[in-house]
């Protein structure tokens, strides 16, 4: 790290930061300009880093600590050779194939879902999405059918050889979650539930991180660290919009976080254009954009009559609809050098 010192630091001062520094283990090297000093510190503690920086920064005659290296580890790009790919039983996740999971929001019936999980097969998806357990803005909102909507997945998906992604609310329902899901998700809400990435960090069955309607890339990735970090190092990341000033998009989808992700971590990243957009109407341009920018993959919202969709209607797309997609989506595959 470097420490820039304020303009008019004495002697004393400098000595004084250094004197720090070393005491926490690092071999310090002052540079004395003009105006300026800073010091040089390398050597010292990963695990202690960030309190450090924390602790240099509140003296009043530190103008600024800079870090040199990046503050997450497992999960940056310098620490595997390649990018990683995620194999679900043969579903590759960050390999050459582009990954399509689709289905509804919610899990509402066994007929909804069935009818749809069938139709996405059939139409090329390899994975089923749907919430059994629903975050809600409103605690009067419907919440999801809970087990009963875990076991209808699982039934769904053994039936039509899909893998099945749903969401996980709560540290105590991760066991539960798990046993009926291959892909644990955890919701733009919880990005920054430590308890909970700690708790799925425990797990051995792949976590898909959405990203936090407000996180920056860099406290997504450290989002991923934590879960890395327990030994789950099978994570995949999901850009599903931001929050903007725009009020026409229910979220701004932020797709150039898709080929920044990928030059600074090696974890797979998909993209969610329904939470994303907000609208069935812009679905389909921004599936095509995304495998255009490198996604590895897409989760995107499909029911078999949005209009009566219990939630998130006016951003699901029809069944029809996503028969028609995907072979427009292959074409943008095979153009940069990936199949669907
Ligand atoms: C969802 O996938 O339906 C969902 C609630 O996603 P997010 O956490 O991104 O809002
Ligand atoms: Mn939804």
């Amino acid at each position: 790290m470097i420490v820039v010192m304020k303009g008019g630091t004495t002697p004393e001062q400098v000595q004084e930061i250094a004197g720090r520094l070393e005491e926490m283990g690092y071999q310090v090297n002052p540079i004395f300009g003009v105006e300026r000093t800073v010091v040089g510190a390398v050597g010292g503690s990963e695990h202690m880093k960030i309190d450090a920086i924390d602790q240099l920064r509140s003296y009043d005659y530190v103008e600024d600590v800079i870090l040199i290296t990046k503050p997450y580890k497992f999960v940056a790009k310098e620490s595997r050779g390649a990018k990683s790919a995620i194999d679900i039983d043969g579903i590759k996740i960050g390999g050459d194939q582009v990954v399509m999971m689709a289905g509804p929001c919610t899990v509402e019936s066994e007929e909804q879902l069935f009818s749809t999980a069938e139709r996405v097969a059939k139409a090329g998806a390899t994975i089923l999405r749907g919430g059994a357990y629903k975050p809600s803005t409103s605690p009067y909102s419907f919440q999801g059918m809970g087990l009963e909507g875990l076991k209808l997945l699982k039934e769904a998906g053994k039936r039509y050889n899909l893998k099945v992604v749903t969401e996980v609310m709560h540290v105590r329902k991760v066991e539960e979650v798990a046993e009926y899901a291959d892909i644990l998700q955890i919701g733009t809400r919880n990005m920054q539930n430590y308890d909970l990435l700690r708790e799925v960090g425990q797990s051995r069955v792949p976590a898909m991180l959405k990203r936090g309607m407000t996180a920056k890339l860099e406290e997504w990735l450290l989002a991923a660290e934590y879960i890395a970090s327990g030994g789950n190092d099978r994570i995949i990341l999901c850009e599903r919009g931001i929050r903007t000033f725009e009020p026409y998009t229910r979220n701004t989808l932020d797709l150039s976080a898709v080929p920044a992700l990928h030059s600074l971590t090696h974890l797979p990243v998909v993209v969610d254009p329904s939470q994303g957009t907000g609208r069935r109407d812009l679905v389909a341009a921004m599936s095509k954009a995304a495998v255009a920018v490198g996604a590895d993959g897409l989760i995107i919202e499909v029911h078999p009559n949005p209009d009566h969709a219990i939630k998130d209607g006016a951003q699901s797309i029809t069944i029809e609809a996503f028969e028609k997609l995907m072979p427009e989506l292959q074409a943008i595959a095979s153009a940069v050098g990936r199949s669907f």
